[in-house]
């Protein structure tokens, strides 16, 4: 009989803002899920968009963790220190035409949905916002050569509909659920690098994901679409294929989800109110 491959998960925010107990609750489930099945819990740093991380909040994150009890396997992984990975996973994308360089503003795009669809509020939005009309997908490859030439700024888009007619259908595992089945297309042509980052989270979550082994990817079920997609670079990349167990998100008395703004959630408050880390992990819904 084949032995089970040990069990890895991970926790990987984004270092642009304090942790809150929204963010407890993610952590926590991943770590117990490694803790108890003996496997690994590894943390990850998301930091690739530039304009909105920061590295205090970097170094919060870690202190944050640790005084809530948690502790994890290797070193953190920080995006923004393995760019040229991102990049060559990128080239080879694009090497099987299967990215285009995108020169839009989204003043661009917003006029061109507006002129393009006969009733612009049934223009078609997709987990991401509005889906992009394909302005770029069209231009000749001279006219992209000419303007990359001309060093005018562009993202990269996935050529969405290339990119599923070259792999079977997709699913994924979702505990508790079975298979689900996949539908990357409603994301549209989707921005793999962005002008003013080297990478999109798409991309480099869905890379370190396969670098670092995680089997299973524990996290909130807000991100529950964005796995379509994740699916869709996994078959392109042939990059394995984790499980999926996306959990509930926390919410505050008045049942609105628990985010950034609400400041008296986040952990550096609770500490400072004097609660132990014991009580923040029952706060967060995962108790000992
Ligand atoms: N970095 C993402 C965030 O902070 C989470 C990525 C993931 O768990 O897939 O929302």
């Amino acid at each position: 009989m084949a032995a089970t491959p040990p069990l890895v998960t991970r926790f990987a925010p984004s270092p642009t803002g304090l942790l809150h107990l929204g963010h407890a609750h993610s952590a926590l489930q991943g770590w117990r899920r490694a803790r108890e099945a003996g496997g690994r819990f590894l943390l990850r740093l998301e930091d690739i968009d530039p304009g909105r991380c920061r590295p205090d909040f970097a170094d919060a994150i870690l202190e944050d963790l640790a005084w809530l009890g948690l502790d994890w396997d290797g070193e953190v992984r920080v995006q923004s220190r393995h760019l040229p990975e991102y990049r060559a996973a990128l080239d080879a994308l694009a090497a099987r035409g299967l990215l285009y360089p995108c020169f839009c503003t989204r003043a661009d795009i917003a006029r061109e949905v507006a002129a393009s669809a006969a009733a612009p509020h049934l223009a078609a939005v997709g987990p991401d916002g509005p889906l992009y009309p394909g302005t770029c997908r069209r231009l000749s490859e001279d006219e992209r050569a000419a303007r990359i030439a001309r060093g005018e700024a562009h993202a990269l888009r996935l050529d969405m509909a290339r990119a599923v007619s070259s792999v079977p259908p997709l699913s994924f595992e979702e505990e508790g659920q079975g298979r689900l089945r996949c539908d990357p297309a409603r994301f549209g042509d989707a921005v793999l690098a962005r002008k003013d980052a080297p990478a999109s989270y798409h991309l480099c979550v869905t890379h370190d994901d396969a670098l670092q082994g995680v089997t299973l990817v524990t996290r909130g079920e807000d991100l529950k679409p964005a796995t379509d997609l994740h699916r869709l670079l996994q078959a392109l990349m042939g990059w394995p294929e984790p499980a999926y167990a996306h959990h509930g998100l926390l919410t505050d008395a008045a049942g609105r989800r628990l985010a950034k703004r609400d400041r008296a959630a986040t952990l550096r408050d609770l500490r400072a109110a004097g609660r132990s880390p014991a009580e923040v992990r029952a706060l967060a819904g995962v108790p000992d």
